[in-house]
């Protein structure tokens, strides 16, 4: 998003945007790169750009109205589209209110991850009205993956020849898992990692402490570090955790989502690997691992996570799991060739 002042608040998107800006030539772009590195603001920003009222074709100026609109989320001729459960976190929060099941209490059902056909037929509907403010409409799909077989099957037709002046702009972190021919009828806009030091910087702004060791852990994705500090998890915990699990200790693990848990315990197996080929580690500074563990151990326990991996997201009961992964850790930890 553009902030009130016109600047990015994610420095790292100013490049890509002009990029895209300059070479777009398709009503339909897929943003595709790693999560947690913007795809989503670089989606909104460049819709914003392409309905500027200020300075067309260029970066969106942030002062006039049709700016403004977009900001304040409620520009009559932008349609983000996005799975109910990420509404909220992204900031979206009040789109479609009057919407199926809204009298529900909420709370009540889990709000779906996907990107629902209704809503993608709302959208197509959407596309083909008149622009209210005479700049063309634009629809966000954010993450495109999210749509399944059916919802990906309405929006083809749209992709191919989307109507009078609309474009679309799907955003994704897994373009692999969207149909050929979604990839196919859009222009690929490609955003890559942020330049470490401008990402450090960033978090640096927002209070991170040691945004270095957290920036490693996340694979280098700055977004993904905030949302883990909302969590509760901060560079401290993540250095101490290979030695804690290595004593057999789940530590601040027992109260982590256990997707997360399982995510955390590849990283760390991956990085013992790493250890015990005589290369540097990835995700963990050197200094926090055990000493290096012996290979066949690791692989079987990164066969053993791969399996876990699989089961996370439902588990039968998330606290014994936790516990069997723990003691899993310490055993491949302490394993010596
Ligand atoms: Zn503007």
């Amino acid at each position: 998003m553009v902030g009130a002042d016109g600047l990015l608040p994610l420095p790292w998107l100013a490049e890509p945007l002009r990029q895209a800006l300059a070479t777009q030539r398709a009503h339909a772009l897929l943003i595709h790169g790693p999560q947690g590195v913007g795809q989503f603001d670089l989606a909104v920003t460049l819709a914003q750009a392409w309905l500027c009222e200020g300075t067309a074709g260029r970066l969106p100026c942030g002062q006039c109205a049709s700016c403004r609109l977009v900001q304040a989320r409620s520009h009559p001729d932008l349609l983000v589209l996005l799975p109910e459960a990420l509404r909220e976190p992204l900031g979206w929060g009040s789109q479609d209110e009057g919407d199926a099941g809204g009298d529900d209490k909420p709370g009540k059902r889990k709000p779906s991850k996907e990107v629902r056909v209704d809503e993608v037929r709302q959208a197509i509907g959407f596309a083909q009205t008149t622009s209210a403010r005479g700049r063309g409409k634009v629809v966000v799909i954010h993450p495109a993956e999210r749509m399944n077989g059916i919802s990906a099957n309405a929006l083809l037709k749209t992709l191919e020849e989307p109507p009078g002046d609309a474009k679309l702009l799907l955003s994704s972190a897994a373009p692999d898992a969207l149909l050929p021919t979604i990839r196919s009828r859009c222009q690929a806009v490609s955003l890559g990692l942020p330049d470490a030091a401008v990402a450090s910087r960033w978090l640096t702004e927002r209070s991170v402490v040691q945004p270095e060791v957290l920036l490693a852990a996340t694979g280098g994705q700055p977004q993904d570090v905030l949302e883990w500090i909302e969590e509760g998890i901060d560079a401290t915990q993540w250095v101490a955790l290979p030695q804690q699990l290595a004593r057999g200790e789940a530590g601040t693990l027992a109260a982590w989502p256990l997707p997360r848990v399982v995510d955390m315990l590849q990283k760390l197996c991956h990085d013992a690997m790493r250890l015990a080929a005589g290369a540097a580690p990835r995700y963990f500074p050197a200094a926090a691992l055990p000493a290096a563990s012996a290979p066949e151990a690791l692989s079987a326990w990164a066969r053993e996570l791969a399996r876990s991996a699989r089961q996370a997201e439902h588990p039968w009961n998330a606290g014994l799991m936790v516990e069997s992964l723990t003691q899993q850790a310490r055993h491949a930890l302490n394993s010596r060739g």
